[in-house]
């Protein structure tokens, strides 16, 4: 299904200037993209690598990628020519891969990592102290080709709102722990949190990042 003009307007100002929307467009047609890119749109969010080379194959070379999903080390490079954003970064490993194919192709690759913030056991991302041992890594690594740009995290998958914002309020704590990082490697000012369900919380706890797919396209059918 088609964006339409009145939806992605509404979110757009309930987000403000200073909080970016990333269009999630896994599963959704080329010609959904090219709708809202029609209305000004350039930030595209896709979980799935194939698909990710695919689409930025067939459309404008402008479109800023973000790769959202669970990425595996031995397929960055398919994507390390032209993503803008690697959010859900959540091991030295993938990073220390991310680093040399940014390398190979002459440039600097984004990223967020990826908190654990969620109850369910599924969901992929560091806990408090792996996420600290990570930096402690990353400082003493000598990459060249990456950013750290900040996090990202998920919520648990419940109509229990006041669990939703909890665990909002603790990922923007443990963001606001590393913002005085001075390293040439940290760019630290990106907290990405906030889904079609729950983005509003995200909002209200500090989110200036979200990442939105259903609101704005209807719900993915799956084939
Ligand atoms: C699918 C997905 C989204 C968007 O979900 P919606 O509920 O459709 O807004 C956001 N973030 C991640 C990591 C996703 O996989």
């Amino acid at each position: 299904m088609a964006a339409n003009k009145e939806t992605y307007d509404r979110i757009l100002n309930e987000l403000g200037a200073n909080v970016e929307l990333v269009a999630v467009s896994k599963i959704q047609p080329v010609k959904s993209i090219l709708a809202l890119y029609n209305f000004g749109h350039r930030d595209f969010g896709e979980n799935y690598v194939q698909e990710l080379v695919d689409k930025s194959e067939s459309l404008s070379k402008d479109i800023r990628w973000h790769f959202i999903g669970h990425l595996q080390t031995n397929k960055v490079k398919y994507i390390a020519p032209f993503v803008h954003l690697i959010q859900g970064v959540d091991s030295f490993k993938l990073l220390k891969e991310i680093n040399k194919q940014a390398e190979k192709n002459n440039r600097v690759i984004n990223v967020l990592l990826q908190l654990h913030i969620a109850t369910e056991a599924t969901k992929f991302g560091l806990d408090k102290e792996e996420l600290q041992l990570l930096i402690d890594q990353i400082q003493t690594a000598g990459f060249n080709n990456i950013r750290v740009m900040g996090l990202m995290g998920m919520a648990t998958f419940t109509d229990d709102l006041e669990i939703v914002k909890n665990e909002f309020t603790m990922l923007k704590s443990i963001f606001d722990i590393y913002v005085k990082i001075d390293h040439p490697l940290f760019n630290w000012k990106t907290l990405s949190m906030g889904m079609s369900d729950d983005y509003k919380i995200a909002l209200s706890t500090g989110s200036n990042m979200v990442r939105i797919g259903s609101l704005l396209f209807g719900r993915r059918i799956m084939t």
